[in-house]
């Protein structure tokens, strides 16, 4: 048996306390393999961001475990989790998160900086992971001077450069046309057929429909699950040579 890249056992999630309690997830057991991306679908306030950033250890349960690749993270040092976070993670958010004032491939090469890997192969990999979202040339812009379609391909490089094979995104197309949306999408579906694993949260049933499972959250409860019929080859690449303004 392969161990999943992310499960999560009775998940419970309370903010607050007294008259001002909220109950974000209600006991959520759900795993992610290597090779599978999952979607989360549910109305506003249902807990998918929670379960996102649980899953992603950036929260933690209130009850219930998160294992990492059979590791329980409950059990790590906050210093432990953030390294955890740095190797072992991407997370790809709505409003893409870069930092403005690094350039397109000091953002991608961030994070492999931030863990000690030497400046001239962290900006490296950066750039082939520029490449690989069919970025070449634009190493050098800022995130000012990108179209939102590009910002985003810039934030699915960096949370899928080196090594990381767990992809987190939390409506990582809310903020763009659909067939820029359908261009990540793309990307995101790539890296996971390439053997990482992905949450994706999504209010868009097409975009769920790339996914391999779909879960759907209601008040913090996962109520019903599907599996959607393959999206075919060919659309993939259909939508891949689709150049997005
Ligand atoms: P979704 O992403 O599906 O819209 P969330 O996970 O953001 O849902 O929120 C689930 C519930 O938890 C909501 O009722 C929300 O108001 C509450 N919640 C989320 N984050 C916090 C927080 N930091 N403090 C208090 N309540 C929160
Ligand atoms: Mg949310």
């Amino acid at each position: 048996m392969n161990v999943p890249l992310a499960e999560l056992s009775d998940v419970r999630k309370v903010y607050g306390s007294g008259a001002a309690e909220v109950t974000a997830l209600g006991g959520v057991s759900l795993a992610v393999e290597a090779g599978e991306l999952v979607a989360i679908m549910g109305a506003s306030g249902s807990g998918k961001s929670t379960l996102l950033a649980i899953t992603g250890t950036l929260e933690t349960p209130t009850a219930g475990t998160v294992r990492i690749s059979g590791l329980d993270a409950g059990a790590m040092t906050p210093r432990q989790r953030a390294r955890l976070r740095r190797r072992a993670l991407g997370f790809v958010f709505q409003d893409f998160n870069l930092v403005p004032t690094l350039t397109a491939v000091e953002n991608v090469a961030l994070p492999l900086e931030l863990d000690g890997i030497p400046l001239r192969e962290a900006r490296r990999a950066a750039a082939d992971s520029l490449g690989w979202v069919g970025l070449a040339g634009l190493e050098g812009r800022y995130p000012d001077d990108l179209s939102g379609g590009q910002r985003q391909r810039v934030a699915i490089a960096r949370a899928t450069v080196g090594p990381r094979e767990l992809i987190l995104a939390d409506e990582p197309t809310g903020a763009l046309d659909s067939d820029t949306g359908e261009v990540v999408l793309t990307m995101l579906r790539r890296r996971i057929d390439e053997g990482a694993g992905g949450l994706l949260v999504t209010h868009d049933a097409r975009y769920a429909a790339w996914a391999d499972r779909v879960v759907f959250l209601k008040d913090g409860r996962i109520v019903d699950e599907s599996r959607p019929e393959p999206v075919s080859m060919d659309a993939l690449d259909a939508s891949a040579r689709q150049e997005p303004s």
